[in-house]
């Protein structure tokens, strides 16, 4: 069902109420906070730029840590109001109350094109609630809606899903049209081959996820931890490596289902394993693995192998369609990044849409310094997930359908 669009919205002279995504990461310098990736909020800046040249009230709503329905100092966004400031080039007023008379007040003193941010939604345990009281309040600070928060579209809180009840129109923002357009549009019907990389931490957060795309994807390369569960469910010797034991008779499932669907499922045929998992730790390959000779005992797996990487960049080089999500290895110790950097440096040079869905894949892929030969870099995690695995978002579901 199509939603309505910012663009189709009349917001000239209009209170527009945004819900944003600025759940931006920070560090303490000498008793200041500092934001260390404001990737997030420069994502937000069409959707908020195209409302200010407009002549709309910008009111923005967002929700920062998990303050956990308290008032808490160091969840505050005033920083974050602060920055925008300097994103925008236009003073950002802040409210210290989510709603209220001084809330009020300061949207009342609001002339056309300026921006306010209200403090974090979250220190109001009504927010993730979704409690239609304080929806209610929220939304008669404005006239019209706006959610442009992908990254939390997967919530149904009072200012992501319930607000929609209280206002006239609501609609998504331009970052949330195009997490649907990428992670939705172009995968329904993508280019062939379309290709899947598939790594991170468990398989039992991507069952799901997996499961879906076997309808869509061509070719599925697993790596990462995920990949270990698939070895010790195939008989291939994991030694200390991570694995979700539990998940073995899961594992051999989708391999049996890929099989029916006719998808060219990889596993990785060797690894980088290591005795101590830290940096500078003494690494060696695996060779060729196989029911007889795996990963060393008292040894883990913390990286696809070279044969693995030259497999798997083979591979990728053929795609028109590339899905990634997940790291393959543990990229965060440079070490063990060896993987996860070729497969980032093959999806950038593949003639291929590349989209890159989400959480620790997108640090991987920055990390790497090839985040702008990506086509499309999603700012959602767990909602990314989702959508990837066909579910239905409250924050969009929430959404005026287009006439
Ligand atoms: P994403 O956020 O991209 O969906 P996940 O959160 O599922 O990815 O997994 C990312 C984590 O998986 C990283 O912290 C990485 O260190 C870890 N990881 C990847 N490969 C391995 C491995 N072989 N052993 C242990 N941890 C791994
Ligand atoms: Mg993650």
């Amino acid at each position: 069902m199509k939603k309505l669009s910012l663009r189709d919205l009349e917001v000239r002279g209009k209170r527009v109420l945004v819900r944003v995504d600025f759940n931006v990461p920070t560090e303490e310098r000498d008793g200041r906070t500092v934001i260390t990736d404001d990737t997030r909020m420069r994502e937000s800046l069409p959707t908020i730029n195209y409302l200010r040249e407009h002549g709309a009230r910008t009111i923005l709503m967002a929700h920062f840590g998990r303050p956990k329905g308290k008032a808490v100092e160091k969840y505050s966004l005033r920083p974050v109001a602060d920055h925008l400031h300097t994103l925008i080039n236009h003073p950002v007023a802040f409210s210290r109350h989510t709603t209220g008379p001084e809330a009020e007040q300061i949207i009342a003193d609001m002339k056309e094109g300026d921006v306010t941010l209200l403090e974090n939604v979250r220190f109001q345990a009504e927010e993730e609630a979704n409690d239609s009281g304080f929806a209610q309040q929220l939304a008669q600070l404005g006239d019209l809606y706006v959610n442009d928060a992908f990254g939390a579209a997967h919530r149904a809180h009072a200012s992501t899903a319930g607000i929609t009840k209280f206002v006239a129109q609501s609609a998504m923002g331009f970052l949330m049209e195009k997490e649907l357009q990428y992670l939705k549009g172009e995968l329904d019907q993508p280019k062939k081959p379309f290709l899947v990389i598939m790594g991170g931490s468990k398989v039992s957060d991507k069952i799901g996820v997996i499961k879906a795309l076997m309808e869509k994807a061509d070719t599925i390369l697993i790596g990462g931890a995920m990949a270990n569960t698939f070895w010790k469910a195939q008989g291939i010797p994991v030694g200390a490596s991570r694995v979700e034991a539990d998940k073995l008779d899961l594992a051999n499932e989708l391999l049996e289902h890929a099989k029916a669907k006719g998808v060219k499922f990889f596993l990785p045929v060797d690894a980088l394993e290591t005795e101590e998992f830290k940096a500078g730790a003494q690494t060696q390959q695996t060779g060729t693995v196989s029911a007889s000779r795996g990963v060393t005992e008292g040894w883990q797996a913390v990286d696809i192998g070279e044969q693995t990487i030259a497999l798997y960049t083979d591979q990728i080089a053929r795609a028109k369609t590339i899905l990634w999500n997940g790291p393959v290895g543990v990229f965060e110790i440079p070490d063990f990044a060896a993987g996860t950097n070729a497969i980032a440096e093959a999806v950038a040079n593949a003639d291929a849409t590349t989209i890159i869905g989400g959480g620790d894949s997108v640090t991987a892929v920055k990390q790497a310094g090839l985040a702008d030969r990506m086509t499309f870099i999603s700012t959602g995690g767990g909602a990314s997930l989702e959508l990837l695995e066909g579910k239905e978002l409250p924050g969009v579901a929430a959404l005026t359908e287009k006439s």
